[in-house]
């Protein structure tokens, strides 16, 4: 087990399509990804008995049906085979004018994402960006405001290893979470005095 049953059956068969997910759920932070080669790298030893970066690739195996049965309580039909379980299908785009001008295809991502985190809905989302050192290059970030959803609007056709930030924004919704219960705690105290 560890890192090599990974390597073996994803990354040496060329399953691996750079997601980064082992690296993102890696306790030991022992996976780096590499830009180059577009796969994973151990830099560090892993201790006996742990297999979390095996048990959570998708390379290895996606369960679709499962997911169905799961989000929507059925298997797919004959012609949902290909495109999945579709409840509907709806044209769209942003109504702002800046989302929708500096979004691809309307800008209903970005739209979606400004609106959750201006209301509080999610803390932070997983984007695109380009990397400011090699501009070329597209890297993961988090975006916490609507600048920072901005900055990564349009797609990025290439392949991102976006959940190697699990990890981080897993510490940074813990931090928000901890700054409001604070706040909260501050409030009421205020109140009682
Ligand atoms: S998740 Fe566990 S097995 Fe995989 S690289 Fe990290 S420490 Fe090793
Ligand atoms: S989790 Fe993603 S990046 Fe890691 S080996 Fe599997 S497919 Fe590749």
């Amino acid at each position: 087990m560890s890192f090599s049953q990974l390597n073996e059956e994803v990354v040496k068969v060329g399953l691996c399509h750079y997601c980064g997910t082992c690296a993102g759920v890696c306790p030991e932070k022992g996976i780096v990804m590499d830009h180059e080669t577009e796969e994973p790298q151990l830099v560090k030893e892993c201790p006996p008995g742990c297999n979390l970066c095996h048990t959570v690739c998708p390379g290895k195996d996606v369960p679709m049906l499962d997911f169905d049965r799961m989000l929507f309580g059925c298997e797919r039909a004959v012609d949902e085979l290909l495109l999945g379980i579709g409840r509907d299908f709806v044209k769209c785009h942003a109504v702002a004018p800046d989302i929708r001008e500096k979004g691809g295809g309307g800008g209903v991502v970005s739209a979606l994402l400004t609106y959750a985190l201006e209301n509080n809905i999610i803390d932070g989302a997983l984007v695109v960006t380009m990397s400011r050192e090699r501009p070329w290059v597209a890297v993961p970030a988090i975006a916490t405001n609507r600048d920072e959803v901005l900055a990564a609007a349009q797609a990025k056709e290439t392949l991102v290893p976006v959940n190697a930030l699990l990890e981080e924004a897993s510490v940074r919704a813990a931090e928000a979470e901890r700054q409001a219960a604070g706040h909260e705690r501050a409030q009421t105290l205020s109140r009682n005095v």
